[in-house]
């Protein structure tokens, strides 16, 4: 276990900005994470890829050091995999491809960790991690004892689980178990990603995940380079009654069936193009010029910087639309 006080995030966050923590504990394994001290503040970090820190984190940073991806079991069609929580994402997609498993590939090139799919079960181009979750373990801080949730009691849905509300601050991810197919499953109703797949030849686990990353790579900003943290907000879901109101006024406007009953799914990244603030910078801040979803940190930005620039969207969608856009990222005040 490596404990680190007064530790600066800014290499531990992919907007790049500037914060200190009083304490970072990087854990391997459950017994080392019975020894930490959840005393005060505390929180779990993945690849601090969907965070956003507005000032110093006065208590204890918790990141996972676990690695590892095992089978754990199959049948005739599919395979059940454990991987640990610090496990890079799209390490375990690739993984995946490689052994010719399916479920997977949609996800792949999705910045951050195994152990933060869950919190906000990641998703892209149709699939989402709930997908291919079976179960959840977690170190339950406090009690110091072990859950193991399945995926049916972690009330996934858009963006959202049990970890981001009932169990917010009370678990921290230690592994998944996936169950992935044997039989082929391609999933290409997005058209994007059904032309670029195309481009590859036959669909198979590994041609799709070369899609999908060839699709991000053209529209994305690498963090590395750009600081953002993927999507900074959410599409929107509205009333379907709204949505054909806002469908008559703007005919060109995406709408999708939502997953709730009753409710239409708009394109947040379309609104705020329409608003006019694709590639808009101001200061340190901008929106990415290919994609609207994403709030970049143009150099130098402050945490602080970044929220009032995204105020400004939400307001702006607000007013053309009456549509309230909601944050994806975790913004940490
Ligand atoms: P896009 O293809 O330009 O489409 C714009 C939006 O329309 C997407 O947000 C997507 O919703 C929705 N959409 C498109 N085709 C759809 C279909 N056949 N059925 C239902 N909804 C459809 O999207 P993009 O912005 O380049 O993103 C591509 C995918 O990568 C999306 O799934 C997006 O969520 C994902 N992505 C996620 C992040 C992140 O940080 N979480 C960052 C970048 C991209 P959905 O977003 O609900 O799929």
């Amino acid at each position: 276990m490596n404990i680190h006080d007064n530790i600066s995030l800014r290499g531990l966050n992919s907007f790049g900005v500037e914060a200190r923590a009083a304490r970072l504990v990087e854990w391997e394994s459950e017994d080392e994470l019975a020894t930490v001290c959840f005393d005060g503040r505390w929180m779990a970090l993945g690849g601090g890829n969907n965070i956003l820190f507005t000032k110093d984190f006065d208590g204890t940073l918790v990141k996972s050091a676990a690695r590892g991806i095992e089978i754990t079991g199959q049948d005739a069609g599919s395979v059940s995999v454990r991987a640990r929580a610090g496990v890079d994402w799209n390490d375990f997609v690739t993984w995946c491809g490689e052994r010719g498993l399916w479920g997977a590939e949609n996800l792949a090139g999705i910045p951050g960790t195994v152990g933060a799919a869950p919190i906000q079960n990641i998703g892209a181009y149709g699939a989402e991690a709930k997908d291919i979750i079976a179960s959840v373990e977690c170190f339950v801080v406090g009690g110091g004892t072990r859950l193991t949730l399945a995926a049916e009691h972690c009330a996934f849905g858009y963006r959202d689980s049990v970890f981001k509300r009932e169990l917010r601050g009370k678990v921290i991810v230690m592994a998944v178990n996936f169950v992935l197919s044997k039989e082929p499953r391609p999933n290409l109703h997005y058209a994007a990603l059904a032309e670029k797949t195309a481009e590859f030849g036959e669909p198979t686990p590994e041609s799709i995940s070369r899609a999908v990353i060839s699709i991000r790579d053209s529209k994305l900003p690498d963090p590395s380079k750009t600081g953002n943290a993927g999507s900074f907000f959410k599409n929107p879901v509205v009333d379907v009654a709204i949505a054909h109101e806002l469908a008559a006024i703007y005919p060109a406007m995406p709408v999708y069936p939502a997953v709730e009953r009753g409710k239409s799914k708009l394109a947040a990244g379309w609104l705020i193009e329409q608003a006019g603030w694709k590639g808009r910078v101001e200061g340190h801040v901008g929106i990415h010029p290919k994609q609207a979803l994403i709030v970049v940190n143009t150099g130098g930005a402050t945490g602080a910087e970044i929220v009032e620039f995204a105020r400004k969207v939400q307001s702006a969608v607000r007013e053309k639309f009456g549509v309230e856009l909601e944050t994806e990222v975790n913004i940490v005040c």
